[in-house]
């Protein structure tokens, strides 16, 4: 059945902008402070206030903007979109509409091997609204309004997304940029980068869109794909049993994992936008956008790419290592630490570290680990003088800590023997107590070096360095 329809979504993408301060006034923009602390007559919206734009905001919304190739508009302008709700006093959201900051970009993503590129319609910059507070307790709802005139940046996506695959990805691949840029700390979790997703289907073969709904509350890259994977079913059940799908808005359902009907959708002429009387058209002169786009830092494809030839990393290795920045800079660290092996190193990382970041649910930013520590514990490994199991075995305390592998290893006493004169001494032993296994051995019975080495081991304690116990048995075998 879903065979027969294609998928269409375009993503609406709502990015928190990291400014000291608000976009229209000086409040801060410090969270987990008491409700209403950072507020003032601007993001009150008290009568007779002035809203004054924040130059960074401009900033950093056109630096997105050159990230992701968009023609910047030299000329833009603010608008007011209309509506009511308790948590916006001004009764209207200062935003832009006709002429925005960025238009007519793209995002290049990969999903199972094949490469695709999804417009982006639009950047702009608007305000963020107040948070209704409702209280059981007192049978009371509050308002709290610092997040009121918090700077955002919508980006809007053309429909050129085709499954739930390809909107994570360019989720993903927004995020990052945004990251790298520095301008949002893209935490999906505490809202500061959210989306919201317009689905529609259409048989295959098709030209016209089919009828979109908009899917709301997806705080994580998975529920973007489960609501996603859900309402394709729905709309394509919807269409079976001779029923139209309606536009409208839909929540997602985190419990259900269901979609359900919020309020029939609402078109911009609802909102009666006009040009915003209290802010001048924004006019950017060409020596700024050349000085942003001078200052733009090395984005993640490129540090992708560069990581494949400067450290021969394979492309898996080279998109994991890119795809936080912090990850990227820790990996980068450690190579400079010990740059022999960019590859091991490249491999701990992928292993090892990943997988006791993702138990415990952290990220590269909240590793203990120094990335030089990380480095010479591969290199103790590589040098013969640990043996990769005890190197692996120490590692979830190494990460836990952050402590030094050098003096784990002395407390510990997994200092491998890789000693050739100690080892050669422990050989001849082994090797004259076993009289009968050496001459087999020298009559072909090949298969009992693996007898000779566990006996060196045992008698080590499991410390002998294999390499050179197989190369001084080899030796002494002839
Ligand atoms: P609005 O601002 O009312 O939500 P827009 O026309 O600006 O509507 O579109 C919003 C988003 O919906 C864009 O990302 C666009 O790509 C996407 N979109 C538009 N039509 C469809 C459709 N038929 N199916 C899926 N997505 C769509
Ligand atoms: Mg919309
Ligand atoms: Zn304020």
């Amino acid at each position: 059945m879903t065979a027969r329809y294609e998928t269409v979504i375009g993503l609406e993408v709502h990015a928190q902008l990291k400014t000291k301060s608000k976009i229209f006034c000086g409040c801060s923009t410090r969270f987990g402070v008491a409700p209403n602390e950072n507020t003032c007559p601007v993001c009150t919206g008290m009568p007779g206030v002035l809203p004054v734009l924040n130059r960074r905001v401009v900033e950093f919304a056109a630096k997105m903007g050159l990230a992701i190739d968009c023609e910047i508009n030299r000329k833009s302008v603010f608008a007011r979109k209309n509506y009511f709700y308790p948590d916006l006093p001004k009764g209207y959201q200062t935003s832009q509409f006709e002429l925005p900051i960025c238009e007519h970009g793209h995002v290049d993503i990969v999903t199972g091997g094949a490469a695709r590129r999804i417009g982006v319609t639009r950047i702009h910059m608007e305000e963020d609204a107040g948070k209704n507070i409702h209280s059981a307790a007192d049978n009371a709802s509050y308002v709290d309004l610092n997040r009121s005139c918090v700077p955002l940046i919508e980006i809007v996506s053309e429909p050129d997304m085709r499954g739930p695959e390809e909107a994570v990805a360019y989720l993903k691949a927004l995020r990052s940029i945004l990251v790298y840029l520095d301008i949002c700390d893209g935490n999906m979790e505490e809202g500061s980068f959210r989306c919201d997703a317009n689905v529609s289907v259409r048989p295959v073969g098709q030209e016209a869109f089919g009828t979109r709904t908009e899917l709301k509350n997806l705080n994580s890259f998975k529920h973007v794909q489960k609501a996603i994977e859900y309402e394709v079913e729905r709309q394509i059940d919807v269409i079976e049993d001779g029923d139209k799908v309606v536009q409208e808005t839909r929540l997602y359902d985190v419990n259900k994992g269901v979609t359900q009907s919020m309020r029939s959708k609402e078109e911009a002429d609802d909102y009666r936008y006009f040009p915003c009387p209290d802010l001048v058209p924004l006019v950017l002169e060409e020596a700024w956008i050349a000085k942003w786009k001078g200052e733009l830092p090395e984005l993640p494809r490129a540090r992708e790419a560069r990581f494949k030839t400067q450290y021969g990393l394979p492309d898996d290795a080279a998109e994991v290592l890119t795809s936080e920045r912090d990850l990227a800079d820790y990996y980068e660290a450690a190579v400079a630490a010990y740059p022999a092996e960019p590859k091991k190193i490249a491999n701990w990382i992928m292993t090892e570290v990943l997988r006791e970041l993702n138990t415990a649910g952290s990220r590269a930013a909240d590793l203990k680990l120094a990335p030089e520590k990380l480095a010479s514990l591969v290199r103790m490994v590589e040098e013969g003088r640990i043996s990769a199991k005890s190197g692996k075995d120490i590692l979830p305390e190494l990460l836990e800590s952050g402590g030094d592998p050098e003096a784990v290893v002395a407390a510990k006493g997994l200092a491998q023997i890789s000693d050739t004169s100690a080892l050669a001494e422990d050989i001849d032993g082994i090797l004259a107590a076993n009289p009968k296994e050496v001459a087999d051995y020298k009559a072909g019975k090949t298969k009992l070096m693996g007898f000779f080495v566990g006996q060196i081991m045992r008698r080590t304690k499991g410390q002998a360095n294999p390499a050179v116990v197989n190369k001084l048995l080899a030796e002494k075998l002839k």
